[in-house]
């Protein structure tokens, strides 16, 4: 994972800076927030941060992924020319 500041965003109010509990933030020439190595990815400045201008990345791809676990079956329609598969989902009306 890693961990960015969307300079469009930022407006510099240095919220972040005085949150970050490993120092790990500072205010760059343009007057943006810059995140260091130090970082843990503790995640305070994202909640913090009045812009919503700091993004973990990296996460969203993990929760974007299918979790199959939430699937009770997979069907498979075919007809003469394509095949079609459909998963049904637990919260699905189909099964209501
Ligand atoms: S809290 Fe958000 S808007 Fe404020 S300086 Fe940090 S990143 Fe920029
Ligand atoms: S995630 Fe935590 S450690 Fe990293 S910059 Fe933000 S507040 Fe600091």
């Amino acid at each position: 994972m890693e961990i960015k500041v969307n300079k469009e965003k930022c407006t510099g109010c240095r919220i972040c800076v005085d949150v970050c509990p490993v120092g790990a933030i500072s205010v760059d020439d343009n007057g943006r927030a810059q995140i260091d190595e130090r970082c843990n990815l503790c995640r305070l400045c994202v909640k913090e941060c009045p812009e919503n201008a700091i993004e973990i990345l990296g996460e969203e791809k993990k929760k974007a992924e299918t979790d199959l676990t939430q699937y009770k079956g997979i069907c498979f329609l075919q007809n003469t020319n394509t095949v079609n598969f459909h998963m049904f989902h637990m919260n699905s009306a189909e099964f209501h």
